[in-house]
C-alpha cells in the first residue's frame, strides 16, 4: 500500500462521523436506526472499496493532483478521490439509500395492459363499497365471530352466507382463503381415501403450482381418469364407477380450450348420472360468475347460477377473479356437504380473514342489484366498457401524451383487443382502442423498463416495436400520471440519460 492510499483511507470519515452529521441526525428522526446505521456503513464501505478499486486501477493518485490551497486539480475538477471522501456526497448516497430502503415494497402500479384481471398485479381490483368496508373492520374490533342479537359465540360465514344462497340458489354456503383451498377442502371432505372420476380433458394446471392431479393427491383422494384429452363420453364415467368411488368432479379448464373434434358431458348429464348411481358431483368453476356475460357480449361461459340450477352437489369459484372481489373461495351447495366442510379439521387452516370477508360481503351486496354491480364493482366495468368510451379515452390519452413527447416518439390511436386475463376466457377478445407509442430513436424496451421502474410503475404491452396503453384498465387519474411518466422518459431522452 502507498503512503498516498493510507492517507486517503485515513480520510475516509468513521461511521459514527457520518452518523453525526445534520442530514444524517434527520434521517434517524425519522428512519429505524437499524436501516440509517446498516445503509451508513454500507456508503462508507463502498466508498472504501471505491478508493482501493481505483488505486490498483489507475495506481497512487497522481493524475488530477490537486492544486495547492483550492480543492481543485489544473482542470477545475474536483481530484477523483475527493468526490469518493466528501461528506456531502457520502450523506447524499446515504440519504438516498435510506429513503428507497423506507418506501413500500407492495405498493400501487398502473396497468396499463388492458389485461383486467392481471394475476401479477393483483387480480380484481375492489370497488369503493369493499374499500370502505376494509377499512371499517380493520380500524377496530368487529362482530366477526360474535352473533350481536344473542350474544352467542357466532360464525365468520354468517356474513356472507344468506347472500350467496340468494345470488347463487344454494342450499348453503361458505367461503375460505382461496379457490385452490375450496378444492382441496371439498375433495377431503366429500371422498378422501376414495376415488374421484375426472376426464383426461380436465386434468388442468391453473399456473401458480395449481394442478388437479396434485390437489387431488394432496386431499386422500384416488384420482380416477377417463376419456381421452379431447373426448370424454358419459359412458366413460359410467364405466369408472365401482364401490371405491365418492365423487364425480368437473374442471373448468380456464385457461385453455380443446377444440375441434371433442366432447365434454354436460353437468346435467353428469348429475342424472350421479344421482342414478347415488354418487355426488362437483363442479369446480375457477372464476365463476354471477352476472351472465353473455348478455353484454362477453363470451359464453354458464354462471354459478347455472350450475346449481343444474343439479351441482358442490361449486366451487374465485372471489377475485371475474367475481370481481377479494382473494376467495367460495364453496356453494348442498348443505349436508357445506357444514360437513365447516367441521374439517382443514377448515381452520384455510380460513378467510375478517379483511378479505369484509371485502367479499361488500362486493355480494353489489350483486343484490345487477345494474349496480356492472357499474360499481371495477372489474364488470372494464370488462363491458362501451368501444366509444374506450376510444375517447384512448384520445384523450394520445393527446396527453403527445404534449410531451411530440419529437421522441409517433403516437396514434389504434384498434386492438384487451384480455379478460386471470385464467378466464382464454380466447373471448374483448375489441378496444389502444395509444401505441414508437420511439424514434431509442429502443421500445428502455422506455418500458423506465415506466416499470418509475414511481408510480406504469406497466405497458410491447408488441412490433411499439408500446402498446390499453385505457380499458386505467382507473380514474391515471391517465395523467401515465403521460407525466411518459414526459419524464422523454426527457431522459433528449437528455441522452439511462437509455
Ligand atoms: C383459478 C382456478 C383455481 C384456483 O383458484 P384461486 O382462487 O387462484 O386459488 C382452481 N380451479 C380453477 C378451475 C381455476 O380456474
Amino acid at each position: 500500500m502507498t503512503k498516498d492510499l493510507k492517507e486517503l483511507l485515513r480520510q475516509l470519515p468513521a461511521v459514527d462521523q457520518l452518523l453525526g452529521r445534520p442530514e444524517v441526525e434527520q434521517l434517524l428522526s425519522e428512519h429505524p436506526r437499524s436501516i440509517v446505521v446498516e445503509k451508513v456503513r454500507a456508503v462508507v464501505d463502498g466508498a472504501r472499496q471505491g478508493l482501493l478499486a481505483r488505486v490498483s486501477q489507475a495506481g497512487a493518485p497522481g493524475a488530477g493532483e490537486e492544486v495547492p490551497g483550492t480543492g481543485k486539480d489544473r482542470e477545475g475538477e474536483l481530484p477523483w478521490w475527493k468526490e469518493l471522501l466528501e461528506v456531502s456526497a457520502l450523506t447524499a448516497k446515504v440519504r438516498a439509500e435510506v429513503l428507497e430502503a423506507g418506501k413500500r415494497h407492495l405498493r400501487p402500479v398502473i396497468n396499463a395492459t388492458g389485461v383486467v384481471l392481471h394475476t401479477n398485479l393483483g387480480r380484481a381490483v375492489l370497488g369503493q363499497a369493499a374499500l370502505e368496508a376494509v377499512q371499517d373492520v380493520a380500524r377496530g374490533y368487529s362482530n366477526l365471530e360474535l352473533d350481536l342479537v344473542s350474544g352467542d359465540r357466532g360464525s365468520r360465514y354468517s356474513h356472507v352466507e344468506d347472500l350467496l344462497r340468494r345470488l347463487t340458489g344454494a342450499e348453503a354456503a361458505m367461503v375460505v382463503n382461496n379457490n385452490a383451498a375450496a378444492v382441496l377442502l371439498a375433495l377431503s371432505t366429500m371422498a378422501s381415501g376414495r376415488e374421484v372420476v375426472v376426464s383426461r380433458g380436465q386434468l388442468v394446471e391453473i399456473g401458480g403450482a395449481f394442478r388437479v392431479p396434485d390437489v387431488m393427491a394432496q386431499s386422500g383422494c384416488i384420482l380416477k381418469e377417463v376419456g381421452t384429452t379431447n373426448k370424454t363420453h358419459l359412458r366413460d364415467y359410467n364405466q369408472a364407477v365401482n364401490e371405491q368411488t365418492g365423487l364425480f368432479l368437473k374442471v373448468h379448464t380456464s385457461n385453455y380450450r380443446v377444440v375441434g373434434f371433442t366432447r365434454e358431458v354436460s353437468l346435467a348429464e353428469l348429475v342424472e348420472l350421479g344421482s342414478k348411481l347415488g354418487i355426488p358431483v362437483m363442479d369446480d368453476l375457477g372464476s365463476g360468475f354471477l352476472v351472465d356475460l353473455k348478455k353484454y357480449g362477453i363470451g359464453d361461459e354458464p354462471t354459478v347460477q347455472a350450475s346449481i340450477a343444474a343439479g351441482a352437489d358442490v361449486v366451487t369459484f374465485s372471489g377475485d377473479k371475474l367475481l370481481g372481489g377479494t382473494q376467495a373461495g367460495i364453496i356453494a351447495g348442498k348443505g349436508r356437504y357445506i357444514q360437513a366442510m365447516k367441521k374439517h379439521p382443514l377448515t381452520r387452516a384455510v380460513r378467510i380473514d375478517k379483511l378479505s370477508l369484509a371485502a367479499l360481503e361488500a362486493t355480494l351486496r353489489e350483486y343484490l342489484d345487477e345494474s349496480r354491480a356492472v357499474t360499481n364493482i371495477p372489474t364488470l366495468r372494464m370488462l363491458t366498457m362501451p368501444l366509444e368510451e374506450l376510444d375517447s379515452r384512448a384520445r384523450e390519452l394520445a393527446e396527453r401524451v403527445k404534449a410531451f413527447v411530440a419529437e421522441a416518439a409517433v403516437v396514434e390511436v389504434a384498434d386492438d383487443y384487451s384480455q379478460v386475463g386471470g385464467g378466464a376466457m382464454p380466447l373471448t377478445m374483448l375489441a378496444t382502442k389502444v395509444v401505441k407509442i414508437k420511439p424514434l430513436a431509442s429502443p421500445v424496451q428502455a422506455w418500458a423498463r423506465l415506466l416499470r421502474q418509475g414511481e408510480p410503475a406504469v406497466i405497458v404491452r410491447i408488441q412490433d416495436d411499439r408500446l402498446i396503453l390499453d385505457p380499458r384498465t386505467l382507473m380514474a387519474g391515471e391517465m395523467e400520471l401515465v403521460a407525466e411518466a411518459l414526459s419524464k422518459i422523454s426527457t431522459h431522452y433528449y437528455q441522452g440519460v439511462g437509455l
